[in-house]
């Protein structure tokens, strides 16, 4: 059974590159059958919110990516407190009483001299009496987890033949001296626990895999499949850290963005394949295969985004946008504007147009097209044909052709240089509303 996870610090929003690896194993998830599990990663008190998880849970769901099973790892404490025992009864985690300060400098002197800044295993050697005196002098200990120091090798599902030395590696502190259990061990639990089969996350994790398989084995488990995305960078080829605030998913949803358009631009990034425009999650899924994404990082163009958002928007069905619309726009009207906006909130511009005539704005009219359009509009109210017939009985009076035709009534009908197909658009006018907005300029 396929089983992955998503495991956000509700420690700020979501940014696009959290938003890939979301989807990436939302989107794995479905393709295999399997379950995808939404885990806040929230044992750090301090900087985790209540708000920033409801936050990421209402981002996700914009995204259309519901979670099978939810957890938070601060329900879950007497688990860790479990691996923690075994883990101290198996000789595998170890007391140390180094302030920071003193770790920094011995880090220091190490790069002075030449040598890799890996903890040296000072506490490893402390005796008894060594440890009873550090404990009455500073307190509680930090526990470190003792590394095997070895070569440690996975067929990564992105990143192929994978190696880490963990030899070369400090040992993790895993419980600090509060008595907070870290990341490193919480996550371990956490995919033992919930029988998590794949892990898949950004590059940034491939040395924390090393250190974490060695815990998965510690704790008596199988570690679970990994694969390790590319980072995402920006169109120079730099990272994105620094801009990631503007790059929040949040401040892409207020400027107008289409989730789904998020979606198929992130589901594709880094892949080999095409970026295409989707109306629906489920050609996501079809179209996916995590055999696609290669090791380069992949380039994340804003631009793109909004681009793709517009084509996005011209599948969209009037369900998936109904709610957002203005009071009043139905099914014929969204599906006449829809090529015509940047994003759903502009329909509400062109929604006022078809309503209330648009202040008059100068045109240039030397066919005199506007003067004799009122007499020639074909009787009844305007239907489909309407605006073909008008336009040639308009034409044949006046001779004007082309722009010379069109602008001037596109112009006196909407107010805008450009916008929708007339013949579409004018269905939508009264023939009163015609008169009266050809008298008004
Ligand atoms: N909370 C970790 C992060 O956001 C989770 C990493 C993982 O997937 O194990 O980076």
């Amino acid at each position: 059974m396929v089983s992955v996870r998503f495991a956000p610090s509700p420690t700020g929003r979501l940014h696009v590159g959290n938003a890939r690896i979301a989807l990436v194993n939302w989107l794995f998830a479905r393709k295999n059958g399997g379950r995808f599990m939404l885990r806040l990663d929230d044992t750090d008190a301090e900087r985790s919110t209540a708000e920033f998880a409801a936050a990421i849970e209402a981002d996700l769901r914009w995204l259309g990516l519901h979670w099978d099973d939810f957890a938070r790892e601060s329900d879950r404490f007497a688990r860790y407190d479990a691996a923690v025992e075994r883990l101290k009864r198996d000789g595998r985690l170890y007391p140390a009483w180094e302030t920071a300060d003193e770790l920094d400098l011995r880090r220091k002197l190490q790069v002075a001299r030449g040598v890799p800044p890996v903890y040296d295993r000072a506490a490893l050697r402390l005796s008894e009496a060594e440890k009873a005196r550090l404990s009455e002098e500073r307190g509680a200990p930090h526990w470190r987890f003792r590394l095997d120091g070895r070569r440690l090798s996975w067929t990564d599902m992105v990143k192929d033949e994978t190696v880490v030395d963990t030899a070369s590696l400090s040992d993790p502190v895993l419980i600090r001296a509060d008595g907070r259990p870290l990341y490193t061990l919480t996550s371990v639990v956490d995919d033992i626990d919930f029988a998590v089969s794949h892990v898949i996350r950004g590059e940034d994790h491939v040395t924390n895999t090393g250190v974490q398989v060695e815990l998965f084995e510690a704790l008596g488990a199988a570690a679970p499949v990994f694969g390790h995305l590319s980072l995402l960078v920006d169109a120079a080829g730099a990272g994105l850290s620094k801009r990631l605030g503007a790059l929040s998913l949040a401040s892409l949803r207020e400027a107008g963005v289409e989730a789904i358009a998020v979606d198929a631009l992130l589901a594709r990034l880094g892949t080999a394949d095409p970026v295409e425009p989707v109306a629906d999650l489920d050609t996501l899924v079809a179209g996916f295969d995590l055999a696609r994404f290669g090791k380069a990082p992949a380039r994340f163009d804003p631009a793109e985004l909004e681009a793709l958002s517009r084509r996005c928007l011209q599948l969209l069905p009037y369900d998936a946008v109904r709610a957002r619309l203005p009071e009043g726009v139905g099914p014929a009207f969204w599906s006449m504007i829809r090529g015509n906006v940047a994003t759903v909130a502009d329909v509400a511009d062109w929604w006022r147009i078809a309503g209330e005539a648009p202040a008059p704005v100068a045109i240039d009219d030397a066919a005199g097209v506007l003067a004799v359009a009122g007499d020639l509009l074909p009787p009844g109210e305007p239907d489909e044909t309407t605006w073909g017939i008008w336009t040639k009985a308009v034409s044949a009076a006046t001779g004007a052709r082309g722009r010379s035709l069109f602008r001037p009534l596109r112009l006196a009908l909407t107010g805008r240089e450009h916008g929708p197909d007339m013949q579409s658009f004018l269905v939508f006018l009264t023939r009163d509303q015609i008169y009266a907005r050809l008298s008004n300029i």
